[in-house]
């Protein structure tokens, strides 16, 4: 019998008891793993406690996923239903998620440890969006006439891959299941996902409000497990006709391998990154501050677009470094609680997390970069790290190359324009960049001179569903978001 468990939160930001389905979700039902053995525990990075195990699926329930998702393409689902009607589902589905938005939240800031109130407004917000903007697309999707040599008409026609497979990681667990289940039902796939074993909570709670919807059972099948199992069945299966991948690039090598050695599924990867924020001497002070910070350490600095390398013109180096200071000082006493209103910065995800973080800090030590504020832990529970910045750095350093995924920033001095574009592209990422300059043409300039797939002028990461993302290099290979999603 598939279990599920009830979790009590009670705080002045969110007070309720949240009943969860804790097996795996296939074609429309909840049902327990095919060796039903042990359990995955689901850790509050608060304070380290347990908060619910969940099922622990394996390559077997992936084929059984499987099979109902290709059951449901054929029958009730890819050709069979018109695109407006699936533009009606997912925009009740949009619905519920908004009316469910505080207990989606609560879940993600127990179990990821974001803030409430941002896990409310970026998380939910942002998944809601999502999954609206794909409904608007279900039924306007077609394909093109063309005349041929001889005078006879050809047309396109834009299908369905079928099953899809779907596996994301735990630092945006609403928002990436949205990014991928959005335009995979828009355009008539049925779905096997697997969240990150570290984050599954709102993930089975979104399978209820599936259901609820109305979605045929099959079209969404969510199966917990780790990444070695359940996220490699994925990656082999010879009837899912494509994966797409969120996560480290490590993994996106295992996945498109995955995909070479089997039945060469089409595979998208959105990955890692090191995002470059430029400086120039002629920005707006008060608001390069205000954006290389929120670029920098919002969700705990776990975003794969974070702007973690910070090149500063000289002339004006001192001023940005007294002002950023200033902010970073602030979120560091911000720090604590993610149900706390005044919290702007919670812990890491995870022990692991932790630690690989506060390893890089002591790389950076080590390597003679200046610890200018942070660099340790912040309190004695749970997997808080101060919000931390790294000057005297250079671009040898660990610290500068590779993604720390945690609140770490590095901060480097430059001269001129050419000798930041190569110090900004010298690394094997290219996901996002961020220019500052109230000289537009100079901002554009170095825009285009970046490798990187998304690049903002005087802003940051602005996330959002019709904006197509992805990366260059190593962050990636296909595109997320605005039309572009509807042919990748
Ligand atoms: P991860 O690569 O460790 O795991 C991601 C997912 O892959 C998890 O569900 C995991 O279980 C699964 N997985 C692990 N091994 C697998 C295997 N052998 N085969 C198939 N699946 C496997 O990443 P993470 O630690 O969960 O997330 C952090 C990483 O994700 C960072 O590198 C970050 O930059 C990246 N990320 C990228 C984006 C983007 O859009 N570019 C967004 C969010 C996160």
């Amino acid at each position: 019998m598939p279990s599920n468990c009830v979790i009590e939160i009670d705080n002045k930001l969110y007070k309720g008891a949240i009943k969860l389905n804790t097996g795996l979700f296939i074609d429309g039902k909840w049902c327990d793993p095919v060796d039903a053995k042990e359990m995955i525990d689901v850790i509050n990075p608060s304070n380290g406690s347990k908060i619910a195990q969940v099922s622990l699926g394996s390559s077997k329930d992936v084929d059984i996923a499987v099979k109902a998702a290709q059951k449901a393409y054929k029958t009730t689902w890819g050709l069979k239903c018109p695109g407006s009607a699936r533009g009606r589902l997912l925009n009740r589905l949009a619905d519920l998620l908004e009316r469910d938005t505080d207990e989606f939240a609560a879940l993600e800031a127990l179990n990821v440890g974001k803030p409430f109130n941002m896990a409310k407004m970026q998380d939910m917000g942002g998944a809601i969006q999502c999954i609206r903007y794909f409904a608007g697309w279900a039924d306007k999707i077609h394909g093109n006439t063309v005349e041929t040599n001889e005078l006879k008409l050809a047309y396109t026609r834009h299908e369905p891959y079928g099953v899809v497979g779907q596996i994301i990681p735990w630092n945006f667990p609403m928002l990436m299941l949205s990014w991928k289940v959005g335009p995979a039902l828009a355009t008539g796939n049925t779905i096997v996902l697997k969240p990150s074993e570290m984050t599954p909570l709102s993930a089975l709670k979104f399978a209820d409000l599936v259901v609820e919807a109305g979605f045929p059972p099959g079209v969404v099948n969510i199966v917990n497990g780790y990444g070695m199992t359940v996220g490699q069945a994925i990656s082999e299966h010879m009837d899912i006709a494509k994966v797409a991948f969120t996560g480290s690039t490590l993994v996106g090598r295992k996945v498109l391998e995955a995909s070479a050695r089997t039945n060469l599924k089409v595979v998208t990867l959105e990955l890692g990154g090191k995002s470059p924020t430029i400086i120039f001497d002629d920005c707006n002070l008060e608001q390069t501050v205000k954006w290389a910070s929120a670029a920098m350490y919002g969700n705990m600095g776990q975003s794969c677009v974070a702007g973690s390398r910070i090149f500063v013109q000289e002339g004006i180096y001192p001023q940005f470094i007294e002002k950023f200071t200033a902010v970073v000082k602030g979120l560091a006493s911000a720090t604590g609680d993610p149900f706390t209103s005044t919290t702007q910065h919670g812990p890491q995800v995870s022990q692991t997390q932790f630690d690989r973080i506060m390893g890089y800090i002591s790389s950076g030590k080590e390597s003679g970069a200046t610890v200018h504020i942070g660099g340790d832990r912040h309190g004695t529970e749970g997997y808080f790290i101060q919000p931390t910045i790294f000057t005297d750095c250079t671009p040898d350093m660990k610290i500068v190359q590779e993604e720390i995924f945690g609140p770490v920033a590095a901060i480097m001095k430059f001269k001129t324009e050419e000798e930041v574009i190569e110090a900004a592209n010298a690394t094997t990422y290219g996901l996002s960049s961020c220019v500052f300059s109230e000289n537009i043409s100079r901002a554009l300039r170095v825009v285009h001179a970046l490798e990187s797939g998304s690049a903002f002028v005087n802003s940051a990461q602005l996330v959002d569903s019709s904006i197509p993302f992805g990366g260059y290099k190593q962050s990636g290979i296909g595109r997320e978001h605005g039309e572009y999603a509807l042919a990748t």
